[in-house]
């Protein structure tokens, strides 16, 4: 018996860095799909395919194309295929070999080597009149069905001279086994990297004739979930060169953002929502009227419990509210301004004895209270739907796990931790680590994250002021590992801030087997070619100099007087003008150019407005 080790390195050998859980037993096949520029294979779809089969095919003829210049031909199930062929989602010919995407769990996939065949499947949504109906807001407060994007396959890989092509996309939380299986298929079999949506972000390689090699991998994503969208921030646009909202909407197909269905956000008592429980008596007293609610009000739970209970009986679920799945979202709003009556008082003078990161962002000192309504919902709710999940997010002032209150089986908490902080130890990261800690030991619950990846850039932005930034490889690539071995279930993202720790986090979040070294160099390699040396080092100067003084940029102190200094510009700016020299072919040129413009320029301007106005 060939050991997993053994069959690994067999099919790594054609294969690169992004290392996969194989099953055993099936004999290596090679299939040439496209011979000395000529198509010697066809691409096989059922004749009414899901959304993410459709999608599947129509991208593997483009990258086949891309890379070789020939056209390899999509054919239905119904007509005759003679040749090598690729089996794309559940047709009659994966019927005939018995191979159905329902015999799939969620968000598993299937690619598979036969001699002359290629299967690529797993389970997929199927876009029925039934299944529009499912209700669902996402974490952002968008509806399930306002993700199933309507784009032009054409315009959104640069083929808008060929006349449009509208799809519709399988939305972030429909299944789509069969794209999962087909992404992995070009990332490993054909080298295709998608390091950005624009055309100048992707890279493959370039040859008349590919032949793949492989045996069987079937697996699953490894977090179940994850929900990151963004791309409008200074640095982030630049080197994602500007794109436009197809090739935005395509590109979060290709990193697999979506997955199991899961929701958690504030704003639940805002607006709309406060129409739902419009009895004044429910209002917080004092300045919280109008935002926060009474959340020691018995009646409000009974209320809030009806809400969640409409939404799990697939009844109604208003704007608003944020929930999806198994999963109902019972979060205050943003503020501090909670209730003044005499009950809520009494909860809160017990909540802040709670000295728990006293001082800092992440705290315990309303825990008790929060925490406190959040069991009574999930209590109540319990006795309907003993199945479903309260989700609480453990946030700000009531990070830290309530201490003297036995919390609910059917409470899902997202604890808010600040990954961007990764280099901060003294301040944020250890108070983190401990909040973290303290979540896992609370009891056996669904966890989530939500993950702050946001500083040091949104307090520029906001500010209007240009940051140091931090990028912080080896930070992501230990944390997502961490969160995966400690069976968290996902995270949302929250702020997206440049172009390769994006990349690196959707990668490793997938399979958390990726190395993050061998991820960076090949970046550097395929992406920068000749002037991949100084960018490399230019990109680890930067990250090291995050790490060495233990603070990010988040004002104009911490980036210019402390990260940023005049002599750390100077060496910085050597690596830019040495890749600028050694950026051989026009394409290296063009990316060099989105990193010196979106990356240096940006900084340098950053730099010279602080050190002009500490001069006047
Ligand atoms: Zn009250």
């Amino acid at each position: 018996m060939i050991s997993v080790k053994k069959m690994m390195a067999a099919i790594v050998t054609f294969g690169f860095c992004v290392s996969m859980s194989v099953a055993e037993g099936r004999p290596l096949v090679e299939i040439t799909l496209v011979n000395e520029g000529r198509p010697s294979a066809s691409i096989v779809v059922a004749q009414n395919p899901t959304p993410s089969a459709r999608l599947a095919a129509l991208e593997l003829q483009y990258h086949f194309r891309k890379i070789t210049g020939a056209i390899v031909p999509i054919r239905t199930d119904r007509e005759e295929i003679t040749g090598p062929r690729i089996l794309v989602g559940q047709s009659k010919q994966t019927n005939a070999l018995g191979i159905k995407g329902a015999d799939f769990k969620s968000l598993e996939y299937l690619i598979q080597f036969r001699p002359d065949t290629i299967i690529l499947i797993g389970r997929d949504w199927q876009d029925t009149q039934e299944n529009r109906k499912e209700l669902g807001r996402d974490t952002y407060g968008r509806t399930i069905q306002s993700s199933r994007h309507q784009i032009d396959y054409h315009k959104a890989t640069g083929q808008a001279g060929q006349g449009a092509k509208p799809i519709t996309l399988p939305g972030f939380f429909d299944d789509q086994g069969t794209c999962y299986a087909a992404y992995h298929f070009l990332e490993k079999f054909c080298q295709v990297r998608w390091y950005g949506p624009a055309e100048l972000n992707v890279v493959m390689p370039s040859q008349k004739t590919l032949t793949v090699r492989g045996g069987e991998i079937r697996r699953s994503r490894d977090l179940k979930h994850i929900h990151a969208l963004g791309g409008g921030w200074p640095i982030i646009k630049v080197q994602w060169d500007s794109p436009n909202g197809d090739e935005l909407n395509l590109y979060w197909r290709r990193l697999r953002i979506g997955g199991e269905k899961w929701a958690g956000n504030h704003a639940i008592w805002t607006k709309t929502v406060r129409e739902v429980f419009n009895n004044p008596e429910y209002q917080a007293k004092g300045r919280g009227s109008g935002s926060q609610l009474c959340y020691t009000n018995p009646k409000l739970v009974q209320d809030v419990a009806r809400v969640a209970r409409d939404y799990f009986d697939g009844k109604e679920l208003r704007d608003g509210f944020k929930a999806m799945g198994d999963y109902f979202a019972v979060v205050p709003d943003d503020n501090y301004s909670w209730c003044k009556c005499e009950k809520c008082r009494r909860i809160l003078d017990i909540s802040e004895e709670d000295k728990r990161g006293e001082g800092l962002f992440s705290n315990a000192r309303n825990s008790y209270y929060i925490f406190n309504f959040v069991n009574e919902v999930a209590k109540e709710v319990r006795k309907t739907h003993p199945h479903k999940f309260i989700v609480a997010l453990a946030y700000s002032s009531y990070t830290y796990p309530p201490k003297g209150l036995e919390l609910e089986p059917n409470i899902c908490v997202a604890p808010c931790l600040q990954i961007c902080y990764g280099y901060d130890k003294k301040t944020y990261y250890e108070n983190d680590l401990a909040i973290y800690r303290a979540w896992l030991e609370e009891g056996d619950r669904p966890l989530y994250l939500w993950n702050y990846f946001h500083h040091p850039m949104e307090p520029a932005v906001i500010g209007k002021w240009n940051c140091f930034p931090c990028f912080m490889p080896d930070v992501i690539s230990r944390e997502i590992k961490r969160y995966y071995k400690d069976g968290i279930r996902g995270v949302f993202l929250c702020g997206i801030g440049q172009q390769l720790d994006y990349y690196l986090y959707t990668q490793t979040a997938f399979d958390v087997d990726t190395d993050y070294k061998e991820l960076v160099d090949e970046f550097f390699t395929l992406y920068f070619g000749g002037a991949s040396k100084p960018m490399k080092t230019f990109y680890y100067r930067i990250s090291e100099i995050n790490r060495e003084e233990a603070v990010v940029g988040t004002s104009r102190e911490k980036s210019w007087a402390m990260l940023g200094t005049p002599e750390r510009m100077k060496e910085l700016g050597v690596y830019i003008d040495e890749a600028v020299k050694l950026a051989g072919t026009d394409i290296e040129k063009r990316r060099v150019e989105t990193w010196k413009k979106g990356v240096w320029e940006y900084m340098k301007a950053g730099h010279h407005q602080f050190y002009l106005r500490e001069n006047q």
